[in-house]
């Protein structure tokens, strides 16, 4: 189908619903980020009546509610973007290499106006809970507008990092300026001139945010429990000729990234040999070379680094001596230093982030030995020394991939709940569906590569992927579709297995939920991009093997 049919389709919803007394849609589908609008597209496509329930006020997502200052994607902007419409891919026109937030948020509204995906999309509405009905085999979903529908298919598009994380600092309460969480900032903004700011977290977050609040703050005080590795991005101006280069065969080079590791074009920067091939003054030339080349280059400079602890320690060596260089007090360098496994927490890039302690504004706090002891109505206190901060900015994270669906109350098969079935870590198959839960989806769910791929081709390769199922039942009269327990444990296995053969289940991070105090610690993404788009393809072809079908 070309574009301009697509289009005119995609105005025209379909009323195949209207047949089916015991449904009002076909389906339902939580969320309106990048994948539960390129989901609703896919099932208008296809000629299925949809609901999107979204609990923001517009679509995009993640870039609807992570509006902190210096937010922008770590990946670059001409594959982080869609690829289902060669138009829109041809016509959109980036301006860095990676967008900021603001411009990824245009996109996506862009691409809800083009594709009339509004008029589908239920606004301020939170889905409460999903519960499965066996006798009719469809799923009723009821939300906190008062909404309770019902469905043959209910797809969870909740986002793998939308459920915020603020820790349970003791005294929190009693703060009386006023507090922010980097992922639900203000719409308008916030005006830090003159202000004390304590920032309370230094991932992949704290890390974009702290550069650009130092700039407009009075003082800024970064509370750090974890120091962290970071790469400069040299975000730029998209360089035009690369630009025309890769829209020239835009869906060549997407085919192709399909093919690379995280779905990204790393390929040109990737190594096949290994440190120890290579001498110390060699390696030390490359990773100089990755450096200045900025980006996630560094992460595969050679092929082992992700694999062997000796071989990662040669690129940590490297990055810990950037920050020593970069940094003046040597007393200040040695807090930021890291001392776990380079890239098996989420690879940070950054703009000017070390620099940004030489200035005379900025005091890093180093939270290692006490914590945050407590917050006051003024300030928070740190090895009890009380910092005083006119407001607080949390850059604490997510919840993630689980947190959204654990906030549903979701029930499958004998009404049980999925976060009960959940309680030791999640269980499903590829990610995308679990057993006794039938015609229930999840994209990007765990148990697929989800944070560790480039995530809008990994969400439309879902959606894809839940569309041809959805179709495939439909063309054989099929009502049911739901993982076995045979295809789901071993699956579960297989995803540490994968995870182990790596770094990256080497130490405390979000991926294995490590970051939320209680939760079970279960790895959750599957490592391997490249392999998985190839099993998803063997079980349709093998007529969906580790699914029941009815
Ligand atoms: C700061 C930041 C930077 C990132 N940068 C990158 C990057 O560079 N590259 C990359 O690949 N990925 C990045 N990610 C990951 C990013 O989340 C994904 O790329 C992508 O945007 C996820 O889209 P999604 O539709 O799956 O989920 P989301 O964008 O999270 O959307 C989920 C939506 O579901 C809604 N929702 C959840 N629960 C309910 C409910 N019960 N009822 C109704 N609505 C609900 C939420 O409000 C949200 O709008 C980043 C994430 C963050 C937080």
């Amino acid at each position: 189908m070309n574009d301009s049919q697509t289009e005119t389709h995609q105005t025209s919803p379909a009323t195949r619903a209207d047949l089916d007394p015991n449904i009002d849609f076909d389906a339902v589908v939580v969320g309106a980020g990048f994948g539960g609008m390129y989901m609703l597209y896919k099932l208008r496509e296809l000629g299925f009546t949809a609901r999107v329930y979204e609990a923001a006020s517009d679509v995009g997502g993640t870039w609807y509610w992570n509006r902190y200052p210096g937010a922008r994607c770590d990946v670059p902007s001409l594959q982080y973007s869609y690829q289902f419409s060669e138009k829109l891919q041809q016509e959109w026109k980036w301006t860095e290499r990676f967008s900021s937030q603001p411009e990824i948020l245009r996109y996506a509204n862009h691409v809800a106006d083009r594709f009339h995906l509004r008029q589908d999309i239920q606004f301020h509405t939170r889905v409460e809970s999903a519960v499965y009905n066996a006798a009719d085999e469809t799923w009723t979903v009821s939300t906190d507008a008062g909404d309770r529908v019902t469905a043959r298919f209910c797809i969870m598009a909740t986002g793998c990092l939308s459920a915020r994380n603020t820790p349970d600092f003791p005294g929190l309460e009693n703060f009386r300026g006023e507090r922010f969480h980097t992922g639900n900032w203000p719409r308008d903004g916030v005006n830090f001139a003159g202000k004390r700011v304590g920032v309370v977290g230094t991932g992949s977050t704290g890390i974009q945010a702290i550069p650009v609040i130092a700039e407009q703050a009075a003082h800024l005080f970064v509370f750090q429990r974890t120091a962290q590795y970071s790469v400069p991005a040299r975000n730029a101006p998209i360089d035009a000729e690369e630009e025309a280069r890769i829209k020239a065969d835009y869906k060549g080079y997407r085919e192709r990234n399909t093919r690379q590791p995280f779905g990204l074009d790393l390929l040109s920067q990737m190594s096949t040999i290994n440190t120890s091939e290579v001498g110390e003054e060699g390696r030390r030339h490359h990773y100089k070379g990755c450096w200045e080349h900025g980006g996630q280059a560094l992460m595969l400079a050679y092929a082992d680094t992700g694999t062997d602890k000796a071989a990662n320690e040669t690129v940590s060596d490297f990055l810990k001596e950037k920050i020593q260089s970069v940094v003046n007090d040597s007393k200040v360098a040695e807090v930021l230093t890291p001392d776990h496994i380079y890239a098996c927490k989420r690879p940070c890039l950054d703009t000017n982030y070390f620099e940004v302690y030489n200035r005379p504004n900025v005091t890093l706090v180093d939270c290692r030995s006490t914590g945050i002891e407590d917050i006051t109505p003024t300030g928070v206190i740190v090895d009890g020394s009380e910092h005083e901060v006119d407001c607080l900015v949390f850059a604490t994270g997510f919840d993630a991939m689980t947190g959204a669906l654990n906030n549903i109350d979701i029930r499958g098969k004998g009404n049980r709940a999925l976060k009960d079935k959940w309680v030791d870590g999640p269980r499903s198959y590829l990610g995308l569906s679990s057993a006794g839960f039938p015609n229930f989806f999840t994209m990007t769910g765990p148990g697929s590569p989800s944070v560790l791929a480039n995530m809008i081709p990994a969400l439309e390769q879902h959606a894809n992927w839940i569309g041809d199922c959805l179709e495939y039942m439909r063309t054989r009269d099929l009502r049911t579709i739901e993982a076995t327990l045979e295809a789901e444990d071993p699956w579960q296995i297989q995803v540490l297995q994968v995870a182990d053969a790596t770094l990256w289940n080497a130490c405390d991070n979000w991926y294995t939920g490590s970051n939320v105090p209680g939760k079970p610690r279960v790895f959750m993404p599957y490592v391997d991009w490249v392999g998985y788009v190839e099993i998803c393809k063997d079980v349709v072809r093998d007529n969906y093997k580790g699914f029941a079908l009815r």
